[in-house]
């Protein structure tokens, strides 16, 4: 049997996460309850005391290879996506993978990724060793960069008091991947959204805007509305560069909607989708643990909009009111310890009140295996959910996808979370027609 603990140690500063995977397949309802036994999420969601959100200088990881001479292992990080700041030999067999942030203090979302390879086949134990951060995130094997496993429990330990993990791998010729979660980069996700947009007419890709190091800010247009008065939802990501899982979400949230089914092409009739994937390109590509190229947090940034990639994002969605349009909801993915949803307070009115309590009511009337968890919070922090509530009046949710929750389970939920979110928008809209004009909220 598989086992997932979390538990955080807010005293010390100190988050731990072990998991003992089984080999083959995991079950999706053993994780999914011992998810709902999860402590607080504080250390996870920690911000450096007194950052703000003004440009500063970080620390650029060196891109190379690591050659271990008298082993004949080599250790590379010229990926997109890659992070890995040293490797060393500490003994026999033993190896030192060095991790550091682009800028410290900071989150400790501990991402990591590389590749490994041998001249001849040997077991290498490799230590990872963080600075300025504590190990986060179970390790992910793939040769191709499609297929990904986590490692085998029976090879890897976690001693969470010192905040370091050892992985003992059996490396060879062939190229091995050992990362944080799935490489999911800024060309992987744009590459996907021009597929789409191939297949679909409707669907319009467009660059809104370049992040510091010059990256194209990439937005989706999903439009088929037949209608005068098209709704609209908001859908971003990525804000954070380790957060995969909320990306492996979205891109499951964009395709129900994109489909052939009879609701999804009722709801685009009536409705059209703004979709910034990647909200935060020069991160995803440098492999930041959680700040973009001028070292922000970007989810920190929806007030004084000092980056580059806030300002686009912003300009763009306020095209959005030009239209006269109405904003029925808008979608934030990201990824923590475990599934939540982030809402806002229920005494604070949005349009169309109600929606969130009804949109959860759906998924879980669609997964009623499924434990929703959600967490209220108020509209002040400077984050893009609260920017969303404050620009359109409309009703928005942080959607949190768990850094270990099942990947299949992750797409399951994000197609019940598409599906009721285009059936209770598409009720709204019939009963906000029939209202006079001068009822409207
Ligand atoms: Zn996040």
């Amino acid at each position: 049997m598989g086992i997932i603990t979390i538990r955080y140690k807010l005293f010390t500063g100190i988050m731990t996460i072990r998991n003992d995977f089984t080999t083959g397949i995991i079950m999706a309802a053993l994780l999914m309850s011992a998810c709902g036994t999860t402590q607080d999420a504080g250390i996870i969601s920690y911000d450096p005391p007194g950052a703000t959100t003004e440009t500063k200088p970080i620390d650029q990881q060196e891109r190379l290879v690591y050659q271990i001479d008298d082993a004949g292992i080599y250790v590379d990080n010229r990926f997109d996506g890659a992070r890995i700041n040293d490797f060393y030999k500490t003994g026999p067999g033993h190896y030192r993978a060095l991790i550091t942030p682009e800028i410290a203090p900071i989150n400790w979302s501990s991402w990591y990724s590389f590749r490994i390879w041998a001249d001849e086949p040997q077991l290498a134990r490799i230590q990872f060793w963080y600075e300025d951060g504590f190990h986060r995130y179970y390790p992910k094997l793939s040769r191709d960069r499609q297929t990904w496993t986590p490692a085998d429990s029976v090879h890897f330990t976690h001693d969470s008091d010192i905040g370091s993990a050892w992985l003992s791998l059996m490396v060879g010729p062939d190229t091995l991947y050992v990362s944080a979660q799935e490489i999911l980069d800024t060309n992987t996700i744009y590459g996907w959204a021009d597929g789409l947009a191939r297949d679909k007419a409707f669907i319009t890709n467009d660059v809104i805007g370049e992040t510091h190091q010059g990256r194209p800010i990439m937005k989706m247009d999903i439009d088929e509305t037949t209608v005068d008065d098209p709704g609209v939802i908001i859908v971003i990501g990525r804000q954070h560069p380790p957060e995969v899982p909320g990306s492996i979400g979205k891109k499951t949230f964009i395709e129900t909607i994109v489909d052939d089914s009879d609701l999804s092409r009722r709801f685009r009739e009536q409705f059209r989708l703004v979709v910034i994937p990647v909200m935060n390109p020069d991160g995803v590509d440098n492999g930041h643990w959680r700040t973009n190229f001028g070292g922000v947090d970007l989810n920190r940034d929806w007030i004084t909009f000092n980056q580059p990639e806030n300002r686009a994002a912003r300009d763009e969605l306020l095209k959005i009111l030009e239209t006269g349009h109405q904003v029925y909801y808008g979608l934030d993915f990201h990824s923590t310890a475990y599934d939540v949803f982030y809402t806002i307070n229920k005494d604070i009115p949005y349009f169309s009140h109600g929606l969130t309590d009804r949109w959860l009511e759906g998924i879980a009337r669609i997964l009623p295996d499924y434990e929703i968890r959600e967490e209220p919070f108020g509209v002040a922090s400077p984050i893009a959910k609260n920017w969303i509530f404050h620009t359109f009046g409309a009703g928005a949710v942080t959607y949190e996808i768990g850094d270990e929750t099942p990947r299949e389970l992750v797409r399951d939920v994000a197609e019940a979370a598409a599906t009721s979110l285009m059936q209770e928008v598409l009720k709204d809209k019939t009963s906000f027609k029939s209202l006079e004009r001068s009822e409207r909220p």
